[in-house]
C-alpha cells in the first residue's frame, strides 16, 4: 500500500559501508489500530497528519503504508549481553529513515515490532502491546524528567497474537531517536569488519553527535572522552530520579548518550542500592547501585574497539584509552554529588556533602523508604506528620542537614525552589504503571492516558497529577520486568 505524503527521510545512515545494515521494508500487519499518537512530537518533527484518519495513521505507524520515497533498513550491531559477546542486529525492527526535525536536528524514526529480518535470530520480529506502551509511557516520562532519552511517537496494535509465555496482542513502537548508533555498533566495526569500516564509522557518529571534536588533535580520543562524560552524566542523572535501566548491555548503551532500549526498567520505589527488578538479572549486574560501574565497564568495551584508531602503536593506544577511562570515575562522582546536591537544597561545595546525602540514603535504606516520596517531602516547607520522621536516626540526620543549609549562601526559600526543581512530585510508579497497563490489554486505555498525563509536569503540583501523589500505594512484592517481550 503506498501513501502520498513524503516525510522528507534523509538516510545518511545507509552511506555508510553495506554491512552495517540490511535494506528491508517493515513486514505487514492483517489489522492495524492505532492506540496512541505523540501529537506535540509529530509536529516538533515537522510531520503534520489528519489525526481524524485513524485508518491512514494505523497503516502508516504499522509499516503498511511507507510515506513516499521511504527505505527503510535493519540495523547490524553487536554487544556485550551480561558480560558476553554475541553479534545482534536490529532483529524486530526497521528504521524508516531520519528526520530533520523544525529546529534543524537529525532524528531516527524507527519501528520496533515491524516483523523479521536477517538479524532475527530465530525471534518472531515481533513486541506486544503492554511493554510498547511501557516504552512509550517510561521514555516520555523521562523526557519530561529532563533525562536525554529517545522519545515515543506512536503505537499500533497489529491485530496479530504473539507467542510469549502465553499469547498476547501484537504492537509496533515508533520510536525517535538522536541515533541507533550503540557501543555495540561499534564493538561490530571493530572486531567483524576492520580497520576501514570502524574509522568509516567513528567519523560519521562524530560528524552527528560530536562535530565539536573534529579539529581535535586526536579527534578519536576527544570522541571516546566525550561518550565517556555523556553517558557518566546520563547515569548520574538515573541515579538522581531512582531509575534502573535494568539492561545496560552495551548494545543499549547510545553513543549520543540518550536512554534507550526501555525493556526492564523501572523506578524505585523502596531505596535500597542492592534493588533489582529484572527477572533476567540473576546475580544483580544492573541493580541500582551497580549502574555507574556497569557503564565504566561498557565504556572500556567502547575504548576496546576504538585502540586502532587512537593510536598506530598498540601500546600507545591502550596508554591513551586507559587513561581516558580513569577519567570516569571523578566525572560521575562530580556529576552525582552536584545533583544530590541539588536534591537537598545545598549550594556552594562543603567538604561534609557527601557524607551527609550518604547518611541519608544509609537511613532510607534501613527505613525502606520510597526514594521519590522521601525527597518530595524534604522539599516542601515542613515535613508530613510521619512516623518515620519522628525516628532518632532521621532527626539526627535532619539536624545536621538544617546546620548545613544554613552554611549556603542563598536563602532558605530558595534552597526549597532548588529542591522542587530536582525533586519529582511523580514518576512512573511500578503499581500506576502496571494498573495502566492491565487496562490497556484490557481494552480500556482511559487509566494509561491519564498516568501519561499526570507525568507530563512532574515537577509542579497538578490537578493532573494529584490523584497519583496522594495514593496510599503499597510497593508489588517482588516486582519483576521483562527483556525482549
Ligand atoms: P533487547 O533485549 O530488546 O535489547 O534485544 C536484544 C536483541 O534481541 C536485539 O538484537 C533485538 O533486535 C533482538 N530481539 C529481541 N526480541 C526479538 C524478537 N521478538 N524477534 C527478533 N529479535 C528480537
Ligand atoms: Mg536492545
Amino acid at each position: 500500500m503506498n501513501y502520498s505524503q513524503d516525510w522528507q527521510l534523509e538516510n545518511s545512515y545507509s552511506d555508510l559501508p553495506e554491512q552495517f545494515f540490511t535494506k528491508i521494508n517493515p513486514v505487514p500487519v492483517s489489522s492495524p489500530k492505532l492506540l496512541i499518537f505523540n501529537e506535540e512530537l509529530a509536529k516538533s518533527l515537522g510531520i503534520e497528519l489528519d489525526l481524524n484518519d485513524k485508518a491512514m495513521l494505523a497503516n502508516l505507524f504499522s509499516g503498511n503504508a511507507l510515506p513516499r520515497n521511504t527505505n527503510p533498513i535493519a540495523q547490524a550491531y553487536a554487544g556485550h549481553q551480561f558480560g558476553h559477546f554475541s553479534i545482534l542486529g536490529d532483529g524486530r525492527a526497521h528504521l524508516l529513515g531520519e528526520k530533520i526535525s523544525l529546529d534543524g536536528k537529525r532524528y531516527d524514526i524507527q519501528f520496533k515490532g515491524s516483523g523479521q529480518t536477517p538479524y532475527s535470530r530465530g525471534g518472531d520480529g515481533r513486541a506486544a502491546v503492554g511493554p510498547m506502551l511501557r516504552e512509550y509511557l517510561i521514555s516520555e516520562a523521562m523526557h519530561a524528567l529532563k533525562i536525554p532519552t529517545t522519545r515515543s511517537l506512536a503505537v499500533v496494535s497489529t491485530g496479530e497474537s504473539i507467542m510469549r509465555s502465553s499469547l498476547l496482542d501484537g504492537a509496533i513502537l515508533t520510536r525517535v531517536a538522536s541515533s541507533h548508533i550503540r557501543i555495540g555498533t561499534f564493538e561490530y566495526a571493530h572486531r567483524m569488519l576492520g580497520y576501514n569500516q570502524l574509522k568509516k564509522l567513528a567519523d560519521y557518529a562524530i560528524e552527528r553527535h560530536y562535530p565539536e571534536v573534529l579539529d581535535d588533535e586526536n579527534t578519536y580520543l576527544s570522541f571516546l572522552n566525550a561518550v565517556i562524560e555523556r553517558q557518566a552524566k546520563l547515569v548520574a542523572s538515573w541515579m538522581h530520579i531512582g531509575f534502573i535501566h535494568g539492561v545496560m548491555n552495551t548494545d543499549n548503551m547510545s553513543i549520543c548518550g540518550e536512554t534507550i532500549d526501555y525493556g526492564p526498567c523501572a523506578f524505585m520505589d523502596i531505596f535500597s542500592m542492592e534493588r533489582v527488578f529484572s527477572s533476567i538479572d540473576y546475580r544483580g549486574r544492573y541493580k541500582f547501585g551497580s549502574q555507574a560501574h556497569a557503564a565504566h565497564w561498557n565504556l572500556g568495551r567502547l575504548a576496546d574497539s576504538l585502540l586502532p584508531l587512537l593510536h598506530k602503536d598498540t601500546e600507545e593506544a591502550n596508554k591513551l584509552a586507559e587513561a581516558s577511562l580513569a577519567e570516569y570515575s571523578q566525572i560521575f562522582n562530580d556529576a552525582w554529588i552536584s545533583g544530590m546536591c541539588r536534591k537537598l537544597g545545598l549550594h556552594n561545595d562543603e567538604a561534609e556533602d557527601l557524607s551527609l546525602i550518604q547518611k541519608l540514603l544509609d537511613w532510607m535504606q534501613t527505613e525502606k523508604a520510597d526514594y521519590t516520596k522521601t525527597f518530595y517531602d524534604l522539599s516542601q516547607e515542613s515535613l508530613p506528620d510521619n512516623e518515620i520522621y519522628s525516628s532518632k536516626g532521621f532527626q539526627e540526620w535532619n539536624a545536621v542537614w538544617k546546620e548545613r543549609l544554613a552554611k549556603n549562601s542563598m536563602s532558605l526559600k530558595s534552597s526549597l525552589k532548588m529542591m522542587r526543581a530536582n525533586n519529582p512530585v511523580i514518576i512512573p510508579n511500578n503499581y500506576h504503571v502496571e494498573e495502566a497497563l492491565k487496562a490497556s490489554e484490557e481494552g480500556d486505555l482511559k487509566v494509561f492516558l491519564s498516568l501519561l498525563e499526570a507525568l507530563k509536569e512532574p515537577f509542579e503540583p497538578t490537578i493532573l497529577n494529584e490523584p497519583y501523589r496522594n495514593a496510599t500505594i503499597n510497593p508489588i512484592p517482588n516486582y519483576q520486568t521483562f527483556c525482549g517481550t
